[in-house]
């Protein structure tokens, strides 16, 4: 399959910047293995979309804060998921600088 494209490309289906969640992407030529590079207009991240492995991913990280929410352990969440403790951490990695801080300044003040 080869796709000779305008710069501009409107997506049928929704992707979206993985920094910024834009869907205001462009193509942007692709890897050395053949994988298409996408831009983000709004941030001008490059990267690639992994379709299924984006779907699988998110899923994993939700089933993730379920079983930390249930209190499971490191070792039997990485078992229950069928993955490596290593995949298991990258994940929290993941899902960690997923979360957005709030903000600390609420009108009051500890000290
Ligand atoms: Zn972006």
């Amino acid at each position: 399959m080869s796709e000779n494209s305008p710069s501009c490309i409107r997506f049928g289906v929704s992707h979206f910047c993985p920094a910024c969640k834009s869907e205001n992407l462009i193509k942007s030529g692709k890897t050395a293995n053949g994988k298409q590079h996408y831009c983000c207009k709004e941030c001008c991240k490059r990267f690639i979309i992994h379709y299924s492995y984006n779907a699988y991913k998110s899923n994993t990280n939700q089933q993730i804060i379920l079983f930390a929410k249930e209190g499971l352990g490191i070792r039997s969440t990485a078992r229950v998921l069928g993955i490596s403790v290593t995949t298991l951490l990258k994940h929290i990695i993941t899902i960690a600088e997923g979360i957005q801080q709030p903000p600390i300044a609420m009108g009051k003040s500890y000290e």
